[in-house]
This record gives structure tokens, C-alpha cells and sequence, in this order.
């Protein structure tokens, strides 16, 4: 537990070094890896685990910064929906966890892959505890169909909705692992 805590922290300092608060990455980065149903307030709010009135506070400072866009969803206008800008994209290139990644990136092949696997069973049972949501990807989800529509067409049975290939690696509110 002392060694979560240490790597928590310094990745919150390598955050704020990096310009940001650590939550402003977080959010930046999920806009990123999330899919068109999951880019909303609610699904950011449950992917962090935060209060409501820290994303909204982390929302307006990146709208501020011109990193993300906010719009009215056109067929229900009570949704809110959120996209990176083009400047929030590149803000991303210049990433906080770069620093983390680069001492990842310098373990043995081995010890990568069993602290990679070791730390998603990890957050999937700390987010169980929660009751959370584990925001898997989509072609690993139950309700994924693949080539239901043909090479390369894929369809989600939950949402009624046909998925393209890049859709496959996003992140969903709405994931439940196959
Ligand atoms: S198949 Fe699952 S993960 Fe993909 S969009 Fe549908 S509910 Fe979300």
C-alpha cells in the first residue's frame, strides 16, 4: 500500500509539472479513449469517481483553456456532450504521465506485463468495492456483435446502434465484460 501511495504521488507532482492538475489530465485523457455515448459530464463524473462539482470545476477550467468544446446533444437537449478540441488534443501529446511511462518503459519484458495485469485487477476490485463502473472496451463487451453488418460492421445490442472498427478500442459507460 506505501508503494501506491508513493507512485500516486509522484505521478500527481509529474501532473501538476506538466501544467495541469492531475484531474484536468484525467479528464483530458478520457475524452481521448471514450466513445461518443460516454463523452458527457455524468459519464466523466463516473469514470473519476469524483464529486459532481469537481468536474464541473474541471470542465470549466478546460473549456477556459480552449481544450475542450461543450455541446447540446441534437436529439435530447437535457445531454450535454464534450469533445477535445484540437488544442486539447495536442495539450495531450505533452502528456504528465510521460515520465511514469518512460520508467514502464524501462522495465523487463516480464515484470511489465505482470505489473500492467497485476494493476487492472487492482482498480477492477477497488472499483467493485465502489460499486463503479469498469469502463471496459468495447469489443470486449456482451453486448458487442462483430460483423453483425458485414466485414468490418459492428453492432451493439444494448444501444441498438452499428459500431465502426474504431469504435471497437473506445471505452464505454454502458461496457459489461464478455
Ligand atoms: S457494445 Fe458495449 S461497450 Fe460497445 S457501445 Fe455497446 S454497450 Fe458500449
Amino acid at each position: 500500500m506505501a508503494m501506491i501511495d508513493r507512485l500516486a504521488r509522484i505521478a500527481a507532482h509529474d501532473a501538476h509539472t506538466a501544467g495541469l492538475k492531475p484531474v484536468q489530465w484525467e479528464a483530458l485523457r478520457f475524452l481521448a479513449r471514450a466513445n461518443r455515448f460516454s463523452r458527457t459530464p455524468g459519464a466523466l463524473t463516473a469514470y473519476l469517481g469524483a464529486t459532481k462539482g469537481t468536474v464541473s470545476q474541471t470542465l470549466i477550467a478546460l473549456e477556459r483553456a480552449g481544450y475542450i468544446d461543450k455541446s447540446t446533444d441534437t436529439a435530447d437537449r437535457r445531454t450535454v456532450r464534450l469533445a477535445l478540441t484540437a488544442a486539447g488534443r495536442e495539450r495531450l501529446t505533452r502528456d504528465g504521465t510521460e515520465p511514469m511511462e518512460r520508467a514502464l518503459g524501462s522495465l523487463n519484458e516480464a515484470d511489465r506485463r505482470a505489473l500492467t495485469n497485476g494493476a487492472a485487477a487492482l482498480l477492477r476490485a477497488r472499483i467493485a468495492i465502489d460499486g463503479g463502473r469498469p469502463f471496459g472496451i468495447c469489443r470486449d463487451c456482451r453486448h458487442f456483435a462483430h460483423d453483425a453488418g458485414g466485414l468490418g460492421q459492428h453492432f451493439c445490442r444494448l444501444l441498438k446502434v452499428p459500431l465502426a472498427e474504431a469504435d471497437t478500442g473506445k471505452i464505454c459507460i454502458e461496457q459489461e465484460a464478455a
